[in-house]
């Protein structure tokens, strides 16, 4: 009698057991938009127990966690994260980037075939995941459970929201410029009355209320630069980069977007994905949902401060209590060791030139108009006219109708403005198309063929020397196939997520299929299925 309990009480548990495996309720995909991996250890110190060092604690961390290509940007880095692989196969080779044989650039979540829901310039919601060429691995889930599992992105910036929603998403949803979340007729009729709800309660002037001062007392900052340093912009392009500040008195001047230049921006993101959830019922039955949030204000507050500023540091303590507190929702609301989590970046971000100048390595900042120019005057010098249709994102996009007629062999033009262009002091190396259809065993021409897709990239590309920047004298940004670019956290944490730690290389585009292959879902389509072995123990 006793024995058959015993027995019956071990059958319920190895039942309860499998069917808690067999799949989470909720999978939170999480981009910090700009975020350096080497911020988990350079403010170490300065976390709570509750957030970034509760994911490395209790969950898995890819200490050499890299992106495979350049250009290392917002848009392609969301849909390399997302489909598992990289721009020269899912499309998506830039923010912007130039169709060749359309003539024309485009932006990359660009769509007229659909419609804004919600308020502000229609043009901000004539967008959906069209151009994407690959299935993401929210697509994938959307199929496996035959439409039942339910997919929303979230994000400030409507590419980082879409791009891992992907094509068969419930909902996306970005910010306009008066701080409402939008989306778009391709998810549906109209903005869910939760969305409205949300919009109508004005959240972001609770946040402004708050204006930004200091977390911790200044000298906690000694991770960062002084206060007010050389190598910052302007905060939202006006305010003077010095706390504390103003950011109501800003806000009824200028309109409420400053909120995306402050860690509020961050705070706004987690109260909607929080009413998501709610809302959407996400998490609450047998099918896997997903949900793709992405911060974008780490991006913007980099742009302008760089990531030596004290502004940095502090929107990063304010982050790391915001996830341990969202942390502690999901526990609440979906259950400890019922959803899983990742977090990684969709770039990182240089050091400002300028900076690293005046600290005796000697490189600049670029100005792309100025290179713009030298360009054509190359072309003048070598041909007698101008061969170049447009330059952008590093790419140089050539006339071929005007190469033909004036009876010229293209690569042969191309070669001669390669070894040009390889004279100049800044430039590393001039790909030319068919050098980037090939195969080489150099791991830098490797990574900029990664990101090369012929129908939407230019003829040549160009490789800058470590340290260059093509950006502004302050901040900083991002681009290239360098480490400073590539290297970001990969965070894993809750549901079958092993404890530890991983110092060998590992690629982003490993996240989709390995989260594939943690669900028994079919794999997105163009990866090479490469997965993180050590998470599915
Ligand atoms: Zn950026």
């Amino acid at each position: 009698m006793r024995k058959s309990i015993v027995i019956f009480m071990f059958l319920l548990l190895v039942g309860s057991l499998f069917s808690q495996q067999r799949s989470p309720k909720l999978i939170v995909g999480i981009v910090v938009d700009q975020m350096r991996d080497e911020y988990l250890d350079r403010f170490y110190n300065d976390f709570g127990d509750t957030g970034f060092k509760r994911l490395m604690r209790d969950g898995y961390r890819m200490k050499n966690f890299h992106f495979n290509y350049m250009p290392t940007y917002t848009a392609p880095g969301h849909a390399s994260i997302y489909t598992g692989t990289t721009p020269r196969y899912h499309g998506i080779v830039g923010n912007g980037y130039y169709l060749r044989q359309e003539h024309k650039g485009i932006y990359c979540t660009d769509d007229d075939s659909v419609n804004l829901l919600g308020n502000g310039d229609p043009k901000y919601g004539k967008m959906s995941p069209v151009r994407l060429k690959s299935t993401t691995v929210t697509d994938e889930l959307k199929m496996s459970s035959n439409f039942r599992s339910k997919v929303i992105g979230i994000s400030i910036k409507d590419r980082s929201s879409i791009l891992p929603a992907g094509h068969f998403a419930d909902w996306a949803f970005w910010m306009n410029k008066d701080d409402e979340f939008i989306s778009s007729t391709f998810y549906g009729d109209k903005l869910p009355k939760w969305v409205k709800l949300f919009n109508d309660k004005k959240y972001y002037e609770k946040y402004l209320k708050r204006n930004w001062s200091l977390l911790k007392d200044i000298k906690e900052y000694d991770e960062s630069l002084p206060d007010r340093n050389p190598y910052e912009g302007k905060l939202n392009y006006q305010l003077e980069p010095v706390f504390p500040y103003n950011l109501y008195d800003e806000y009824k001047k200028n309109g409420a977007s400053i909120i995306k230049v402050t860690p509020w921006g961050n705070s706004i993101l987690v109260d909607l994905a929080e009413e998501a959830i709610e809302n959407e019922n996400l998490g609450k039955d047998e099918f896997t949902d997903f949900l793709a949030l992405s911060f974008s204000s780490t991006d913007y507050i980099g742009h302008a401060m760089g990531p030596r500023s004290i502004e940095l540091q502090d929107m990063y303590l304010r982050l790391d209590i915001l996830l341990g507190e969202f942390l502690e929702y999901l526990d609440k609301n979906i259950g400890k060791g019922n959803y899983l989590v990742f977090l990684t970046a969709d770039h990182a971000c240089g050091e400002n030139p300028n900076f690293l100048r005046d600290n005796k390595l000697n490189v600049t900042n670029l100005d792309r108009k100025e290179i713009k120019k030298d360009i054509i005057q190359v072309s003048e010098e070598l041909y007698g006219l101008n061969l170049l249709e447009t330059y952008n994102n590093q790419n140089l996009y050539f006339d071929s109708k005007k190469i033909d007629s004036l009876g010229l062999n293209r690569g042969e033009v191309y070669r001669k403005f390669q070894e040009k262009l390889e004279e100049w002091r800044f430039v590393k190396r001039a790909y030319v198309e068919s050098e980037l259809m090939g195969s080489s065993v150099d791991f830098l021409h490797n990574e900029v063929a990664n990101g090369y897709d012929v129908k939407q990239n230019g003829q040549i590309v160009l490789l800058f020397e470590p340290g260059y920047m093509e950006y502004w004298k302050t901040g900083t940004s991002h681009g290239t196939p360098y480490g400073y670019d590539t290297h970001v956290p990969g965070l894993f944490y809750g549901w079958n997520i092993p404890k530890g730690i991983n110092y060998d290389k590992h690629y982003i585009t490993e996240i989709a299929p390995t989260i594939s292959q943690l669900l028994h879902i079919t794999l997105p389509n163009s990866s090479k299925n490469k997965v993180i072995r050590e998470l599915l123990k």
